[in-house]
């Protein structure tokens, strides 16, 4: 057998070993588990915290854990977290300075923390949006160092969609369910009357060096079939999808539309929807100091465009109302983002609707200004 290149197939028992050899080789093995009423990222000792029997009903501003009877481990699609919590943390310490004896002043530069991951259950919307913040944040001429430690050195397993979610729209933005590039390992689970069982496609040499340590077999063909059926259909159950428009020229021919009006009359921006996207990226940096003033520290911590302050400049905030803040970000997801980094800002993985506190969606907003443009364009406007 050529672990490389053929499609292997572990059972859960094999999914135990696969986790157990990661552990034992000191990997922080960080995947999906049901807490707090969700199925979160957080770290995993054993397959076994796996979310085994849940799944989720998702809706714009709504989401719900329920039970299945087929004892999937991935069939529940994004959660409120996606990996950016790990790679590209909510907050951390750039540097910190003490003022000495003498009345000088001493630097310390803070070395990044960068675990030993390995990401177990990455969604291809997920591995893309990856992707897109490595181009972000490493591709340009001043690397993010801690996320360039952290990403470099980290091992993807990825878990292809088999049940998406009411609020996924993948396909529509040129994704899909299945995983096609960016993982070491790529499962795919399959559950039918041959039993549960993960169809494994190997994608680096240390995948391939890894599954040489866990127990596996060739993939049969009636795995390799029901594992494709399930993707396919997954293909086919997208729960939204964008208007068939080239989305870039849409928003670039909308700033004035009169849709900004109606979706800031229902928006708080709160910023949710920035902190659960899996590739907004957008940081600020605080100094804090000790109440003597001799210890002062550099954080760095994500930032929103919802938020008055992100565009301060002298005077005051360019973007002082909820219609310009929102225009913005959706204008950068769908269109400027191609002039800053050659993709869309937008993988498809629907968190910022399920998360949206007033149920505000983004494929909604980007029919209803589809329609606003095509009124305006048939009347000559
Ligand atoms: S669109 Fe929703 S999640 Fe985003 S800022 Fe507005 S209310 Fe908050
Ligand atoms: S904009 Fe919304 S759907 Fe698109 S990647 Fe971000 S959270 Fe996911």
């Amino acid at each position: 057998m050529d672990v490389a290149r053929d499609e292997l197939v572990i059972d859960r028992a094999g999914l135990g070993a696969l986790v157990r050899v990661l552990v034992g080789r000191g990997r922080t093995v960080i995947g999906p588990t049901v807490r707090d009423g969700a199925v979160v990222l957080a770290e995993l000792t054993s397959a076994e915290q796996l979310p085994y029997g849940w799944g989720v009903e998702l809706e714009a501003g709504r989401y719900r854990l329920v039970r299945r009877a087929d004892g999937a481990a991935f069939a529940h699609s994004a959660g409120p977290q996606s990996w950016k919590t790990f790679l590209h943390p909510a907050r951390e310490r750039l540097w910190s300075a003490d003022r000495t004896a003498d009345g000088s002043v001493e630097f310390r530069a803070e070395e990044p923390e960068a675990p030993s991951y390995a990401f177990l259950g990455v969604r291809p919307c997920d591995l893309r949006a990856i992707a897109i913040q490595d181009r972000v944040l490493t591709g340009g001429r001043y690397e993010d160092t801690g996320y360039g430690a952290r990403r470099r050195g980290a091992f993807l397993i990825a878990a292809e969609c088999t049940e998406p979610g009411a609020t996924c729209f993948c396909v529509s933005m040129g994704g899909g369910p299945a995983a096609d590039a960016g993982f070491d390992l790529a499962l795919t689970e399959t559950v039918d009357e041959e039993g549960h069982r993960f169809l494994v496609r190997v994608g680096s040499a240390d995948g391939a060096e890894l599954m040489a340590h866990v127990p596996h077999e060739r993939a049969g063909a009636g795995t390799r079939e029901s594992a494709r059926a399930a993707v396919d259909g997954a293909r086919e159950r997208m729960g939204r999808s964008m208007p068939p428009v080239d989305l870039r020229e849409l928003m670039g021919a909308s700033l004035d539309a009169d849709r900004w009006d109606d979706v800031a009359a229902r928006c708080l921006t709160c910023g949710n929807c920035t902190m659960v996207c899996p590739t907004c990226f957008c940081v600020t940096t605080e100094e804090v100091t000790d109440l003597t003033g001799d210890h002062t520290e550099r954080w760095q911590q994500w930032d929103s465009c919802f938020d008055l302050d992100f565009s301060y400049l002298h005077e005051g905030p360019v973007r002082s109302s909820g219609r310009a803040r929102y225009r913005q970000w959706l204008t950068h997801k769908l269109s400027t983002w191609y002039d800053q980094f050659g993709s869309s800002g937008c993988v498809g993985c629907g968190r910022c609707i399920t998360w949206c506190p007033a149920g505000i969606d983004i494929t909604e907003e980007a029919d209803a200004l589809h329609t606003e443009l095509a009124a305006r364009t048939e009347g000559g406007r």
